[in-house]
């Protein structure tokens, strides 16, 4: 069972919060986040890094709610951000835009404006077109971009292949090879200063080996640059992390920080680490209830009132998260497919799960704090679900469900 999930007297508390009563009170589909577990997740990175100079990057895309953000801003946490959208966040949430750093491929002219107004820490470049944007941008604007490159190391991650990012045929990142000449033209132009380099080489990594071949590479690189007169001043490793959905061992925090502070050798360069997943994936469930019980010839439903929609991670990923009943029953089990009211055959949450139901009982959907509400959308027109923070044994509405009226919002009928 995950951290802080336990079942007292057969039925589901996180930390001390009773999920039955959870969902009496907010209604489902809801997602409830435990506070501890974001705040363990958090503190065990930044302990683990001890006294090698670094800072922990929270990739906001993983779940950007505001009162997340605000907990981790409190502990001094940096962000990597892929959007204007999430550095408006961050900065709403009381993040420090000195401690921000700006990933993705495929920031646009107003995104870089709007980040070297607010003064960010770093760029995170993925081309050298995107360079000379923000060259251009900074010179308009009297400023100077601070930046990284982001190389891609073609390291394989050794993960599922939509969340592969650091192969030579992803999208990802400059090339290797390239890398060494793209630097020396940064360090020519009057509105970049070079600051670090970076490398993200995918999501849910289950080994350490990837990330200190990664980081091997890096060095070789800094090595290189260095020799030139490039100075770099920090290497950020990116994310990845993974977690424990299934019967996986990914490397605990420990693990993964000695790994690399090891490859690091005597270097006192400065670490950043992005990581989402490890940080609040294991920190939340999505509760829903059973709606109807169809008995098939040869399979038997649970048809739920969570959707693809609201967790898309199974049917895009064909993720696997443990379905547990928030109160259990004693008669015998049967293997149910636990499936969404959405309109598509894809619309499942699990599949052949042995569990006893009966239709209005209540369902935790496992290890959905990370890319869980952040992914999810109004298809079907349905609103999307209300967020739940728990602290101890006490409750708090972080996103209040979403009304028909929001989501109609803006939207026009054709004037005949
Ligand atoms: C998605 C992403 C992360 C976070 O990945 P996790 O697997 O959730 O740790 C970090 N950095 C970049 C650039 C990303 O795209």
């Amino acid at each position: 069972m995950m951290k802080n999930l336990s079942e007292r007297e057969g039925t589901l508390y996180f930390e001390s919060t009773n999920l039955e009563q959870v969902a009496q009170q907010h209604g489902t589909p809801c997602y409830v986040y435990s506070r501890n577990g974001i705040e363990e997740n958090w503190d065990a990175f930044d302990k683990a890094f001890g006294s090698h100079p670094h800072l922990v990057c929270y990739a906001v895309k993983a779940n950007s709610n505001l009162s997340i953000l605000s907990l981790l801003a409190k502990k001094g946490s940096g962000f990597d951000i892929v959007s204007g959208g999430e550095l408006e966040r961050v900065l709403r949430a009381g993040g420090k835009a000195e401690n921000i750093v700006f990933s993705g491929v495929g920031k646009t002219n107003d995104e870089i404006k709007f980040a070297l107004e607010k003064g960010i820490r770093c760029f995170n470049v993925e081309s050298e077109s995107e360079l000379e944007h923000i060259n251009d941008i900074a010179i308009a604007n009297n400023k100077v971009a601070p930046v990284s490159l982001r190389i891609n190391p073609d390291v394989d991650a050794k993960t599922h292949p939509y969340i592969a990012t650091g192969l030579k045929e992803n999208k990802f990142g400059i090339e290797f090879e390239s890398a060494q000449a793209i630097y020396l033209r940064a360090a020519s132009m009057k509105g970049i200063r070079i600051k670090g380099i970076d490398v993200h080489i995918g999501s849910q990594l289950t080994d350490t080996q990837p990330f200190v071949d990664a980081l091997d590479r890096v060095l070789q690189l800094v090595n290189t640059l260095e020799s030139q007169g490039v100075t770099i001043h920090h290497i950020d490793m990116g994310g990845g992390l993974g977690i424990r959905y299934e019967s996986e061992t990914p490397p605990s925090h420990v693990d993964y920080a000695q790994a690399l502070l090891k490859k690091l050798g005597a270097t006192k360069k400065e670490i950043l680490i992005e990581p989402g997943r490890a940080i609040v994936g294991n920190a939340g469930v999505l509760l829903t209830k059973v709606e109807y019980l169809k008995h098939n010839q040869d399979r038997n439903f649970a048809i739920v009132d969570a959707a693809m929609n609201d967790l898309m991670r199974p049917t895009l990923y064909d993720a696997w998260h443990a379905i547990t009943p928030v109160t259990s029953r004693t008669s015998t089990p049967q293997a149910y497919d636990i499936v969404g009211p959405v309109c598509e055959t894809g619309d499942w949450l699990g599949k052949n799960r042995q569990l006893s139901l009966e239709e209005g009982d209540v369902l935790a959907v496992e290890n959905v704090g990370a890319y869980g509400f952040t992914m999810s959308s109004n298809y079907n027109t349905r609103p999307r679900c209300a967020e739940i923070l728990v602290d101890g044994d006490k409750t708090h509405i972080v996103r209040e469900r979403e009304k028909l009226d929001d989501l109609l919002k803006g939207e026009n009928i054709f004037p005949v």
